[in-house]
């Protein structure tokens, strides 16, 4: 895991899900800047979600700025300069 990185988390970075290479759903792209952000406790009860109450995680893709949003255990991030760790399937 790479948070807290502060100073150092100014680019966007790789994501992986389970293994996976995290692709932007609407343009393909693989660099996602990420954010924090405050899952609305009403809403989150409307998904089922009142046990992940607290924060959720933002990728907010590069290229095309589409947020996906994770709630509970979030993505892994990987610098793009390093790309993905060995094993990861990027389809
Ligand atoms: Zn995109």
């Amino acid at each position: 895991m790479m948070w807290g990185m502060g100073l150092f988390n100014s680019n966007p970075r790789l994501a992986t899900v389970h293994g996976r290479a995290l692709l932007c759903l609407v343009c393909g792209g693989r660099e996602f800047w990420s954010r924090e952000v405050k899952l609305n406790s009403t809403g989150a009860e409307l998904l089922g979600l009142g046990w992940a109450n607290q924060s959720a995680l933002a990728l907010i893709c590069d290229s095309c700025g589409y947020v996906h949003q994770f709630a509970g255990k979030g993505p892994d991030m990987w610098r793009r300069d390093q790309g993905y760790p060995a094993g990861v399937e990027v389809n």
